[in-house]
């Protein structure tokens, strides 16, 4: 199954459309630092103690690695399965984007919950984004779709619960332009854009230091 934009590489765009266009074309060009790469370690512990009270979860990354083309495949066929499924890293592709969720939880009755996992203390605008995109790609996926919730930390290694399904269907029609014009800028030449505040917002660009030599 063909994709051209990842989950991550959609909030990528949103904020700079060359360091979109960097993630696709040379991504050998990102320098994340030890203390970058240290949060990510702490964002993926974070997120295994929620699917510890999920035993019966299925890691799909640790069948499929990075044969990214199959995990829609399997998720559909896990999905289609009777009674209740959990799943972890479940995959599903619409408008030629990829999205890989953090839990997806089908109950008995067929109804399905979706968790997105983030180690940040509040429902930041960022966090939102990565819900909106999910939701527009997971509602055309899925029959049964029900709560799509978005877990932070509480402060204290808790979680804080919010269901952000009626927040996403509102942005539908906004990410579809914004996908689009992101196909767009990925058939063309590298962006031309300028450093500056942005740049920090909402996260340190891993393509900073080329941009600088570029300047
Ligand atoms: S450093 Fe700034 S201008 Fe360069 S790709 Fe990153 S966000 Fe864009």
């Amino acid at each position: 199954m063909n994709y051209i934009l990842t989950k991550s590489k959609y909030i990528r765009g949103l904020q700079c459309e060359r360091a979109l266009y960097l993630d696709v074309y040379n991504p050998k060009l990102a320098y994340y630092p030890p203390e970058v790469l240290a949060k990510f370690r702490q964002g993926r512990d974070f997120e295994a103690s929620f699917r510890d009270r999920f035993p019966q979860g299925m890691n799909l990354s640790k069948l499929l690695g990075w044969k990214m083309d199959q995990y829609p495949v399997l998720t559909r066929e896990k999905l289609a399965q009777e009674g209740e499924v959990v799943l972890f890293e479940a995959g599903f592709i619409y408008d030629d984007v990829l999205v890989l969720a953090d839990v997806v939880h089908k109950h008995d009755d067929g109804t399905i919950d979706v968790y997105e996992i983030k180690n940040g203390t509040s429902a930041k605008e960022v966090f939102q984004n990565d819900l909106a995109v999910q939701h527009y790609v997971l509602s055309h996926c899925l029959d049964g779709l029900n709560h799509f919730y978005l877990l932070y930390n509480d402060g204290n290694d808790g979680f804080v619960q919010e269901d952000f399904a009626q927040q996403s269907v509102a942005l539908h029609a906004t990410i579809a332009e914004t996908i689009a014009r992101f196909k767009e800028v990925l058939q063309g030449f590298e962006p031309e854009v300028s450093i500056d505040e942005h740049c920090d917002l909402p996260y340190a660009c891993p393509y900073r230091r080329y941009c600088e030599r570029k300047k």
